[in-house]
């Protein structure tokens, strides 16, 4: 598998912190209005017409990302994009990053261009500036932090907290892609191991790889939603599983859900693949996570403007909160939704 942080020479001592960075961000252009200022002085100038929106994330080696099977571009793009996810999941509009890191001397300059190689394209891709972050050294292993910064109105703003009885439960896009795409990552790097040689055919892998390696943010649901003139009563993006999202806005909006198993969204390949690795498809929706796909509620009013877009899944509704927060399967029955979201703690033994 991919080996792309030890195979190239520069040492990070050779070039020092400050052409470090000139280095790495000298080919960032500035395209957002509101950046007054960016790389290079004490701080950046950021001047919003509306509510500035902040969100941020840490990101430790052998904890969130494996380089094993993470190309160190992938994990750029994926630092920037989750953090982006946060703001778009405000139904805001993102428009600067900062980007922090601390690594090891086992990293070259090669590899660090490769990393903001990755910070870059989802810098153009997602039309965000770079303003700003803070470079050192690590003891062990690579750390990032992605600060995202975004813009919104009052009136558009999205809570978890608002959502109501009778609201509709709607999702964007397919769910559980990235968690199966990991578990493949994570065996075809454990046959390499074993056999260098192997050339493994990930060709029917590749929508359920991509989903894991190369996530996308909805930076399209707020606009499309704009575009559809829907509000939505509350939002949260998909980080870790379905169930403990759900969770989440029934907490913040004190309110309970109906979630159906029937209506939950899996592209075939998924389906496919939990076939193959003997997992239950409606398990791995629930918990897997790392979709960042957008999960919101509308007021009953509103599914007419959704019920026929392709993008958009309505998937159950909120009760109040003496009801629960259960998955109506199948076979009907009524099961409770626990939070077996995604923890990113291991367990200790011993
Ligand atoms: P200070 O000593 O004030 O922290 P730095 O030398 O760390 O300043 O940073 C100089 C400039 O470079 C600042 O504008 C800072 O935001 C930016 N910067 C530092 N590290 C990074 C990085 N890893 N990515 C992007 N910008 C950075
Ligand atoms: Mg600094």
């Amino acid at each position: 598998m991919l080996d792309n942080h030890k195979s190239s020479k520069t040492k990070l001592t050779e070039l020092g912190e400050f052409k470090l960075i000139d280095h790495l961000t000298t080919n960032f252009n500035i395209t957002q209005d509101s950046t007054k200022l960016g790389i290079g002085d004490d701080a950046a100038i950021i001047k919003h017409t509306h509510n500035t929106i902040i969100s941020t994330d840490l990101l430790v080696e052998g904890v969130h990302f494996d380089l094993a099977y993470m190309p160190l571009k992938h994990l750029g793009y994926k630092a920037v994009v989750v953090n982006l996810s946060d703001i778009y999941a405000m139904n805001a509009e993102a428009t600067q990053i900062t980007v922090s890191i601390a690594c090891s001397n086992r990293f070259t300059v090669e590899a660090l261009e490769e990393l903001y190689a990755g910070i870059q394209k989802a810098c153009e891709i997602y039309n965000v500036d770079l303003v700003g972050g803070d470079t050192t050294t690590s003891i062990k292993g690579l750390q990032i932090s992605v600060t995202a910064i975004g813009t919104a109105e009052d009136e558009k703003i999205t809570k978890r907290s608002c959502a109501k009885d009778n609201d509709l439960l709607v999702v964007s896009g397919d769910l559980g892609a990235a968690y199966m795409g990991l578990q493949v990552l994570k065996r075809e790097n454990e046959v390499f191991k074993v056999n260098p040689q192997n050339q493994p055919d990930l060709t029917p892998y590749s929508y359920i790889i991509e989903r894991q390696l190369k996530p996308e943010a909805r930076k399209d649901i707020p606009l499309l939603l704009e575009k559809l003139e829907v509000q939505p009563t509350s939002m949260i993006d998909i980080s870790d599983g379905l169930s403990s999202e759900i969770l989440h806005i029934c907490k913040s909006s004190k309110v309970g859900a109906n979630l159906f198993e029937d209506k939950l969204p899996l592209d075939p390949s998924v389906i496919s693949t939990c076939e193959e690795f003997e997992l239950d498809g409606t398990t791995v929706v629930l918990n897997g996570g790392e979709d960042y796909e957008l999960l919101f509620t509308i007021k009953q009013d509103d599914f007419p403007k959704i019920k026929a877009n392709p993008h958009l899944s309505v998937i159950g509704h909120i009760t109040t909160a003496d009801e629960g927060v259960h998955i109506i399967t199948r076979a009907n029955q009524k099961i409770p939704l626990k939070a077996r979201g995604w923890s990113a703690i291991p367990e200790e033994n011993g």
